[in-house]
C-alpha cells in the first residue's frame, strides 16, 4: 500500500494563481486582466421608480457594491435609467450602472438611446435573447449597440433559462453515442458551450475581446464548481461568479461561500455577487457584506475591520460579550465610510472581543487592540491588550462605551492625521 502523502504548510498556505483573464472596463471599475476581485449586487427595486431605485443604488454603493446591476424590464424602466444616473452623479455617486436585459434588450437599447448611453454594461442572457430565427437577429442587435455606445457586455447563461435548442441538440448527440454521459453532464456542457459560442458569436460581430465578461450560474454547489472550472479552462474571457438562487438567511450565505470560496481559492473569479434572497423587508446592503466578508476572510482584499470574537460557552453566561461584539461590529460598518478616506489603512484592523480568560487574553494579544471580558465567577475586570500588550483594564457598567472609546483612540492615533507608530499610542497602564 503507498504511504499517504503528507501535507505541508505550504501545500494549503495560499490560493492557485489568478487564473489568466482578458482585463475589461465597467465604467471606471476594472475586472479581470489580474485587477483586484470586484463586489457587485443588484437591486430589487421596480426601476421605473427613479427615487426607490437611487436610494437602493446609494445604499448598496455605499456598502462597497462596486458595480450595481438593475433590472432593465420594459419601457418605464429603460426611461427611468437616465434619470437614475443623473440622480447618482449629483450625489457624487460613481458607481457604475449595469442593466439587466432579458427578451426585449435589443428593442428596449435601441428605443432608449439615453438608457444605452448611462448603462455602463448590458447584461444578456443567451437562453432568452431570442428564439428560433430571431435569436440572431436580437443578439446581434444588442451586441451593434454595445459596439456602438463603446460598452462591455456579461453574457450570463442560467441554468434556469437554459438554451432549450442547444440544450436538445447536446442530448440527442449524447443518446447516439457510443458511451453516453449522464444527462446532468450534458446540461452543464450546455451551460458552458451556451457562453463561450454566444462570446464567439459577439467577437464575430465586432466585439473586442476586452469588452466580454462571461457568467454560467446554476443553483447547485458542484455543479457551479464543475461549470466554472469548465469555462476557466476553456477561454481566457473575464469571469463573473454567483450561485444563483442561492437562497435565503444561513442557506444562502454557506452555498454561495462554500461555492465561490473554493472557486476562488482555484483562482477563478474576477468579480462577485452574493445572490441571497432578502428576508421580507430585509437589508439588501447584506450581500454585499458577505461578499466582502468571504473575499477577506480568504485574504483576497480588505475592506473593512474585522471583529474576532469567541463563540461564547458555559463560562460566559452574561450577554455583555455578544453585545459588544455585536455593537463594535455594527459601529465599524456604520463608520467605515467616513474612515476610508479619514483614516487610510483602516480597513486592515483587527479588534477582538472575547469572552473569558481562556483565550481571552491570547486572542487579545494577536488583535491591534481586543479585550477579554470576564466569564462567569472571574473578577468583573476586563482587561484590554494594544498591539500585543496589556493596556488597561476596564471596569464597571460602562465597560462597553468605555472600549468603544478605546478603538476610536487607538484608530485615530494609528491611523489619522499625523498617525504616530503603534507602540507610541497613549502610554500602557
Ligand atoms: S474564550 Fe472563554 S467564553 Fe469564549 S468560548 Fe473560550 S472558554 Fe468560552
Amino acid at each position: 500500500m503507498n504511504k499517504p502523502e503528507t501535507l505541508t504548510q505550504t501545500d494549503v498556505a495560499g490560493p492557485a494563481p489568478r487564473h489568466r483573464t482578458t482585463k475589461v472596463m465597467v465604467g471606471n471599475v476594472a475586472v479581470g486582466g489580474g485587477a483586484p476581485i470586484v463586489v457587485q449586487s443588484m437591486t430589487n427595486t421596480d426601476t421605473a421608480d427613479v427615487e426607490s431605485t437611487v436610494a437602493q443604488v446609494a445604499a448598496l454603493a455605499r456598502a462597497g457594491s462596486e458595480v450595481v446591476r438593475i433590472t432593465v424590464d420594459r419601457d418605464e424602466a429603460a426611461a427611468a435609467v437616465p434619470h437614475i444616473r443623473e440622480q447618482l452623479d449629483k450625489r457624487g455617486i460613481t458607481t457604475p450602472l449595469i442593466g439587466d436585459f432579458h427578451y426585449i434588450g435589443h428593442k428596449l437599447l435601441t428605443e432608449h438611446p439615453a438608457c444605452a448611453e448611462a448603462l455602463a454594461k448590458y447584461r444578456i442572457n443567451p437562453g432568452n435573447v431570442g428564439f428560433k430565427d430571431k435569436r440572431d437577429t436580437q443578439f446581434s442587435t444588442i451586441i451593434e449597440l454595445a459596439n456602438k455606445y463603446g460598452k462591455p457586455v456579461r453574457i450570463g447563461a442560467n441554468w434556469g433559462s437554459l438554451d432549450q435548442e442547444l440544450l436538445s441538440k447536446l442530448m440527442d448527440e449524447n443518446a447516439a453515442s457510443a458511451n453516453p454521459r449522464d444527462a446532468r453532464a450534458v446540461m452543464r456542457e450546455a451551460m458552458v458551450q451556451s457562453a463561450l459560442h454566444s462570446a464567439e458569436r459577439a467577437q464575430e460581430l465586432g466585439m473586442p475581446k476586452d469588452r466580454i465578461i462571461l457568467s454560467a450560474k446554476v443553483s447547485a454547489v458542484q455543479d457551479l464548481i464543475a461549470v466554472y472550472q469548465d469555462l476557466a479552462a476553456r477561454s481566457d474571457y473575464a469571469i463573473h461568479l454567483g450561485l444563483t438562487e442561492a437562497g435565503m438567511g444561513s442557506k444562502g450565505i454557506v452555498a454561495s461561500s462554500a461555492a465561490l470560496g473554493i472557486l476562488l481559492q482555484q483562482g477563478i473569479g474576477d468579480t462577485i455577487r452574493i445572490s441571497l434572497t432578502p428576508e421580507p423587508g430585509g437589508d439588501r446592503t447584506l450581500e454585499v457584506q458577505v461578499a466582502q466578508e468571504l473575499l477577506q476572510t480568504m485574504g483576497f482584499r480588505t475592506f473593512v475591520p474585522l471583529v474576532a470574537a469567541c463563540p461564547g460557552c458555559g463560562r460566559t453566561t452574561s450577554t455583555t460579550f455578544q453585545e459588544l461584539a455585536r455593537s463594535i461590529q455594527d459601529f465599524i460598518r456604520l463608520e467605515m465610510p467616513t474612515w476610508k478616506t479619514k483614516y487610510p489603512g483602516v480597513e486592515a484592523l483587527n479588534v477582538a472581543v472575547m469572552g473569558c480568560i481562556v483565550n481571552g487574553p491570547g486572542e487579545s494579544k494577536h488583535a491591534n487592540i481586543g479585550i477579554s471580558l470576564p466569564g462567569t465567577g472571574e473578577a468583573p475586570a476586563a482587561p484590554v491588550f494594544v498591539d500585543g500588550k496589556k493596556f488597561r483594564t476596564l471596569r464597571g457598567p460602562t465597560i462597553a462605551d468605555d472600549f468603544k472609546a478605546l478603538v476610536i483612540d487607538y484608530i485615530d492615533q494609528r491611523y489619522g492625521n499625523g498617525a504616530k507608530a503603534p507602540e507610541s499610542v497613549t502610554a500602557a497602564e
